[in-house]
Parts: structure tokens; C-alpha cells; sequence
């Protein structure tokens, strides 16, 4: 029976697909793996090592549960994922990880699984050697540096001898530094895209094809302009793809695209190249304060042209946005109620989102503001006539339960650019 396990679920799905090519990639026989979303499998195969990749929003979950019965068993626990990077200290001393990996996995997974086999699954000094681990050695915790995989395109999307496949991440980072949001923190703040012949050949194992992208409308660029030549080159390579029958799914689930970049000539582009007629952007909110207070960088005026753009070319806007923003207040409540309603006058749909203080993010120590009655109201309103998708109420559990989590274990995390301050 294989001695590494790796512990699969829906939302580490993409990830550990992504993780498995790059092993593999760099010669770890994935035969010597038990990948499974099976967790009584796992344990009744004893391995000797168990991966896990989570967020901070399913530590609440069968987690805790999960781990008890494997350290019984005695498994060395290795965690990765947003909760591992930006809270190790918690990761290991309360959830009960033995390594948390952190950054980006694609390197040091390997070296720390081959650094395992051959210390007997045993953790030694040995791993201090490798970029991107906290652990604990003789009773000191150890952090061995924040790692960093800034070409990722070198590791392929999927592995070759099993028969997985996800969307595929075709660009990584982001330089909008949003202050509620993860992954500039952790992948970086320039974009950087894995080439166009690669996303065509690994494509072609899609029947939809979709893909992984902070801004799906950035490709190309370092993240902030528009690089339309090259955007047209990627959708343009991937017709003979679509000519054998496969949609292509751009700008939509499961990536978005940022207002200011919806405009004529990248519409055009979707409506020559792909099969989606919806398109995802975030507005957040509808008060250009508040947009200032998180540092989205565009402002009201960018959603409201990105959803006359979508309509004006026959495509459905899908709007995010946060309530219950930090500090914010019945006046910017009432703006965000404002524009969720003109966009669905206008025939858009509105998706409503509770704020969350995540780990790892500026906004991490900040307290979500109470949703005024009016807010409340329409929000009530709107879901029960169908016009609001979003899991409000539940996030706001969620929300509380993360600020008592990082009340209480709050730490300074690592991020891509060294740590990050607070700005509450
Ligand atoms: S919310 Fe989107 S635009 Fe803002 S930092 Fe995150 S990925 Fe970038």
C-alpha cells in the first residue's frame, strides 16, 4: 500500500490536480501515492503520510475529527493551502499538523516528500534545507522562508499517469492588492501566465473548457493593462479546440474579470472566440469610498459602464458584492443598494457576499460592520423572489467565527512580499 496519502476534497480539487502534474513533472512516481476523497481509506491504509490543503473556512468542519484518528494512527500530517501559510503557528500547534507547507507548493512538495522517504518519515533537520516549511524541531518552531515558484508554467497542469483533470490556472498573482482578498498576498503582486501552446495542448483534455485566473481579461499582462493582442492570441489558438466540439468558458466560472477591463473590444473578443454569454465581475460595492478603504482601484462608475458594455452585447453581468464591508456605514449601505438595484433593473444579476476578515490579508483583524435594517430588508426581499444569489446569513456565521479565531490566534502572517501589516 502506498505510504503517502493524499487527502482530496471538492474545494483541493484544483489545487492538488495541479500540485500531482508538478510532481510528477519533476520525476516523483505518482504510483507510490494514494489519492483519494475517500478519508476511510485513508486511514485504513495506515500511510505514513497524509497531505491536506484548506482554507481557514473549513477548519470547523470534519477536519479536527480527521486528524485526531490519523495522528492515532501515527501519520506525519502535512498541510498546505491559504489556512497553512497564513496561520502555521495554528496549523501546527492547534489543529495538530506536523509541517505546514508555505507558498507555493510545486517545489517544495517535492523535496519535502523525497526528504521524507529518505529520513524514514521522520522530521529532521534535513528539512531545514527546504524554502517554504514550518515545523517544530526539538521544541522550536522552525520557518524556513516564504517559497516561491515565479515561473509555475514550468510544471505542467496535469499529471500523465492519473487520470485527473480541473480547470486550468493559465495565470497566477495580482497587483490590485485587494484588502480583503488572499491571493495577492500569497501568489504575488505581478501576474505571470503559463504559455499558449501549453494551455492548448493540456486543453484539449477538457470537454469545457475553463480556467483559473485572477482576471481572466489580464492575460498577458503584468496584471493592471490590458493586453488585448495577446488575450486574442490565447482565445484564437484554442478555436480548433472548440472546432472538434469542446465550449470554451472565458471570464466566467470559475475565474472573473475586473470592471475597468469589460469593454468593447474584449467583448468582441468572447463573442468571436468563446461560448459563455454571462461574465462575472466584482463591484464589491457601490460606494466609491469604500471602494477607496479596500483598494479595489477602480470605482462605481467602471461597474456601471462594464454592465452597459455586457448588455449592450448580449451578455448576462453577474455582480459580486461584499456586505457588512469594515467601517462601513447606512450611507454606503445605501449606495451598494443602489447600484445592486440599477444592475438589476437593467437585467444583471446581483450576487451578495458577507464580508469575511481572512488570515493573510490586510483587512484580517478588521470587524465586519452590521448591515442596516434597510440593507437586511432588501437583501430578504430580493433572495426570496430569486433576484439575489449568495449565502449572506451563512457567511456571517462563518465571519464570526473567524474573527474569534483570529482574536484569539492572530499571527503576523508570510506572505509573497514578506509580512503583512494590518490596516484596522
Ligand atoms: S479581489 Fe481580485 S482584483 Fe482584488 S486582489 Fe483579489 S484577485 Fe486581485
Amino acid at each position: 500500500m502506498p505510504e503517502i496519502a493524499f487527502r482530496m476534497t471538492k474545494r483541493n480539487h484544483n489545487a492538488f490536480v495541479h500540485l500531482l502534474g508538478a510532481l510528477e513533472s519533476q520525476g516523483f512516481d505518482l504510483g507510490e501515492l494514494f489519492i483519494t476523497k475517500d478519508f476511510t481509506k485513508i486511514l485504513n491504509a495506515k500511510p505514513k503520510v497524509v497531505l491536506y490543503s484548506f482554507f481557514t473556512e473549513e477548519i470547523w468542519g470534519s477536519l479536527s475529527e480527521e486528524i485526531r484518528l490519523l495522528k492515532e494512527a501515527g501519520s506525519i500530517l502535512i498541510a498546505g493551502g491559504y489556512h497553512a501559510i497564513a496561520m502555521p503557528r495554528h496549523t501546527l500547534n492547534k489543529l495538530g499538523f506536523d509541517i505546514a507547507v508555505i507558498g507555493e507548493g510545486e517545489e517544495v512538495l517535492f523535496q519535502l516528500l523525497n526528504a521524507l522517504k529518505r529520513t524514514g518519515y521522520k522530521i529532521t533537520k534535513d528539512l531545514l534545507n527546504i524554502t517554504g516549511l514550518a515545523f517544530y524541531l526539538n521544541g522550536e518552531f522552525v520557518f524556513t522562508g516564504f517559497a516561491k515558484v515565479e515561473d509555475f508554467w514550468r510544471f505542467p497542469p496535469y499529471p500523465e499517469s492519473v487520470r485527473l483533470i480541473s480547470p486550468i490556472e493559465i495565470s497566477r498573482g495580482c497587483p490590485f492588492r485587494c484588502y480583503y482578498c488572499q491571493t495577492p498576498y500569497i501568489k504575488g503582486f505581478r501576474m505571470r501566465h503559463r504559455p499558449i501552446d501549453q494551455i492548448v495542448k493540456y486543453s484539449r483534455r477538457m470537454k469545457d473548457m475553463r480556467y483559473i485566473t485572477p482576471n481572466a481579461f489580464a492575460y498577458g499582462s503584468p496584471g493592471a493593462i490590458l493586453k488585448l493582442r495577446k488575450l486574442e492570441a490565447l482565445l484564437k489558438a484554442l478555436q480548433p479546440l472548440r472546432k472538434e466540439g469542446r465550449r470554451l468558458f472565458y471570464g466566467t466560472f470559475p475565474s472573473e474579470v475586473r470592471p475597468e477591463f469589460v469593454l468593447p473590444e474584449t467583448l468582441e473578443l468572447l463573442i468571436d472566440y468563446a461560448d459563455n454569454r454571462r461574465l462575472a465581475i466584482g463591484a464589491q460595492s457601490g460606494d466609491n469610498g469604500m471602494l477607496k478603504a479596500m483598494h479595489r482601484l477602480h470605482r462605481v462608475e467602471h461597474v456601471q459602464r462594464a454592465v452597459e458594455y455586457m448588455l449592450e452585447y448580449g451578455f448576462e453581468p453577474v455582480v459580486d458584492f461584499i456586505v457588512g464591508l469594515p467601517n462601513e456605514n447606512r450611507e454606503s449601505q445605501r449606495r451598494s443598494i443602489e447600484l445592486m438595484k440599477w444592475i438589476m433593473s437593467k437585467g444583471g444579476k446581483v450576487r451578495a457576499h458577507y464580508f469575511m476578515p481572512l488570515p493573510g490579508t490586510p483587512w484580517s483583524k478588521c470587524k465586519p460592520s452590521p448591515l442596516s435594517p434597510e440593507m437586511r430588508k432588501f437583501l430578504g426581499r430580493m433572495a426570496a423572489k430569486g433576484k439575489i444569489e449568495g449565502s449572506w446569513g451563512k457567511q456571517a456565521e462563518l465571519s464570526r467565527k473567524l474573527q474569534r479565531l483570529l482574536d484569539e490566534f492572530y499571527e503576523e502572517s508570510m506572505s509573497y512580499h514578506g509580512t503583512i501589516g494590518s490596516v484596522c
